[in-house]
C-alpha cells in the first residue's frame, strides 16, 4: 500500500534522512523504532508532505505522493496524528472530531463517522461537551486518533501516541492499536517503546540517525544482539551487569 525508495530530507542543511527505503503492506500494523533523533518523525513528515523529500520516491496505493500537497495526500486516505496529540484546547471533544472530519462535505456522512468514533471510544461519546485541554493525557491521544479516524483513512500514521502516558494508559493506547489493526485498519506506528510496539506489530524498522539499520518480524528483531541491547534492555552487557548486580 506505501512504498519509500530511498528518501532523503533535510531541515537546511542538516540531513535527517539518508535514503530511507520501507513498506507498509495492505491491513497491516508496520512500526519504526528508534532512539531520539533518528529521524522517526521526519519520516511521517514525508509521507504525509509535510517535509518535501529532496531525494527518493513515494507511492501509496500506486500513485507517487512525494511531491504532493498535505490536503491532497490525506484526501487519498493517509491521515497523520502527530506527536503531542495536538488537539484544540480549546474546543470540545465534539468540535476536535468534526474539525478531523474537514473533508466530508455532507452532513448525514459526518453524523455517521460521528457515530462510527463513538460506538468505538465510549469515552469520546462521555467527554463530546468537554473541552479537549480538560481531558486527560490518554484521552487526548484517544482524542487525537479518533479525529484521524474521521476520514476513515486507509492508512494511519501513528508518531509516539504512548509519549509522557501513565504505565496503565500506556497498556490502554497499545491495546487501541491493536484493536484498530484487527479491525483492518492499515497502520504505520512510530515509537520509543520498542518492546510493546513490537509485541502488537506484524514488522518493524530500527532507524539509527537516518538509516534504516535493522528490520524484521518482532521474532527476528529479537534474535539481533544490537537489538536486545539497545531497545529490549536484555542484551549480554545488561544481563552481565545484572549478574554483577550493577
Ligand atoms: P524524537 O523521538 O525525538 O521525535 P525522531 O526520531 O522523531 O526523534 P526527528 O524529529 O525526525 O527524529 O529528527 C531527525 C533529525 O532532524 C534530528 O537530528 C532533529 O534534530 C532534526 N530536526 C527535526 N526537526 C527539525 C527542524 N524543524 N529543524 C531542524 N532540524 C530538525
Amino acid at each position: 500500500m506505501l512504498k519509500l525508495i530511498g528518501v532523503e530530507a533535510f531541515y537546511g542543511k542538516i540531513k535527517a534522512l539518508h535514503g530511507v527505503s520501507l513498506e507498509v503492506p495492505d491491513g497491516k500494523l508496520v512500526c519504526i523504532l528508534g532512539a531520539n533523533g533518528a529521524g522517526k518523525t521526519t519520516i511521517l513528515k514525508s509521507i504525509s508532505g509535510v517535509v518535501e523529500p529532496e531525494m527518493g520516491t513515494i507511492h501509496f496505493d500506486g500513485v507517487r505522493i512525494d511531491r504532493l500537497d498535505p490536503e491532497k495526500i490525506v484526501s487519498l486516505g493517509i491521515s497523520h496524528v502527530p506527536e503531542n496529540r495536538h488537539v484544540f484546547p480549546e474546543l470540545t471533544v465534539h468540535e476536535n472530531l468534526v474539525m478531523g472530519g474537514f473533508l466530508v462535505r455532507e452532513k448525514s456522512l459526518l453524523k455517521v463517522r460521528l457515530e462510527e468514533v463513538f460506538d468505538r471510544f465510549a469515552i469520546m461519546r462521555e467527554r463530546k461537551d468537554q473541552l479537549a485541554g480538560t481531558l486527560s493525557g490518554g484521552e487526548q491521544q484517544m482524542l487525537a486518533i479518533s479525529r484521524a479516524l474521521m476520514l476513515k483513512p486507509k492508512l494511519l500514521l501513528l508518531d509516539e501516541p504512548s509519549l509522557g502516558l501513565a504505565p496503565l494508559l500506556v497498556q490502554e493506547i497499545f491495546a487501541t492499536i491493536k484493536n484498530l489493526h484487527q479491525s483492518g485498519v492499515t497502520i504505520l506506528l512510530v515509537e520509543q517503546n520498542v518492546n510493546q510496539a513490537l509485541r502488537i506489530a506484524d514488522y518493524g524498522y530500527v532507524l539509527t540517525s537516518g538509516k534504516i539499520f535493522l528490520s524484521g518480524t518482532y521474532e527476528e528483531l529479537r534474535r539481533e544482539e544490537k537489538v536486545r541491547e539497545m531497545y529490549l534492555g536484555e542484551g549480554k552487557y545488561v544481563r552481565r551487569a545484572r549478574l554483577w548486580g550493577s
